[in-house]
């Protein structure tokens, strides 16, 4: 049997005490990799999410232990909790499976573009590391999204050019999508991810159509979503095994520097 080799680069791990989260533990992520061939994850844990970087984060060092070094893990920058993140992520940039930041403008209510997300970029910049954020397309039946609509991170895409900004779930399911787009094809240090419920008419082909190949990722959004949701729409989608290769692999290496 061969190695497996897919990285999922989008997921997290625990209950979420705002959504439903089924099964959302280490031990039915694990079971989930080993029957789907993928060899590593990046996580991100809900207690972060609503703390910002702290407890969650020490967390997360023992999760990648346990995954046997399997599963990564970013730390979550929560700009209403700045200074306190900010030490917790000055210590774990030095431990194992530590793989990145993660900011997420719309669940904290605070617009991407905002001054406070300085330090996080200024960080990322001077260790080399990327950044994972949740991006989507202005909704009418969630408001809040309008403060991670992809266009609002380009003055620090801009400002910071030798940071990877990954903007995930590739805009949502609407404008954002374009703006998405139309930053990777301006900016180097620009990819985007497949996570979530983005079922629009062939996405990916969309995606692949538009950018480079280089540019995307595959995540599936787990605990909410099963991996084969995502993973089988890379797979079904019409292109060359190298493309498939850099989509299910390659990039995450490369954008989060993770081990082989
Ligand atoms: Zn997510």
């Amino acid at each position: 049997m061969s190695t497996p080799r897919i990285i999922d680069a989008h997921l997290h791990l625990d209950p979420n005490s705002k959504f439903y989260t089924p099964e959302p533990q280490l031990k039915h992520l694990l079971k989930l990799m080993d029957r789907l061939s993928i060899r590593h994850a990046v996580c991100t844990d809900h207690l972060s999410m609503y703390e910002g970087a702290g407890e969650g984060l020490r967390n997360l060092k023992s999760v990648y232990e346990e995954s046997g070094g399997r599963v990564y893990y970013l730390g979550v920058y929560h700009p209403g909790r700045a200074a306190a993140c900010m030490k917790t992520i000055e210590e774990a940039v030095l431990w194992p499976g530590f793989a990145g930041l993660k900011i997420h403008p719309s669940f904290h209510g605070i617009s991407a573009d905002a001054p406070v997300y300085d330090p996080v970029w200024k960080f990322a910049s001077e260790h080399d590391l990327a950044i994972l954020t949740h991006s989507w397309s202005v909704s009418d039946y969630n408001p809040a999204q309008t403060l991670s609509t992809p266009g609002k991170f380009e003055r620090y895409i801009d400002k910071y050019r030798n940071v990877r900004l990954v903007l995930a779930h590739a805009g949502g399911r609407g404008n954002g999508r374009h703006e998405v787009i139309r930053l990777i094809n301006q900016y180097e240090n620009v990819y985007t991810d497949i996570a979530g419920d983005i079922f629009c008419y062939r996405l990916i082909e969309s995606l692949t159509g538009s950018i480079s190949p280089d540019k995307i990722l595959f995540g599936s959004d787990f605990p909410w979503l099963d991996p084969r949701a995502n993973l089988a729409r890379v797979m079904l989608t019409d292109m060359d095994n190298s493309s498939r290769e850099k989509i299910l692999r390659e990039n995450a290496l490369k954008v989060y520097k993770i081990g082989k």
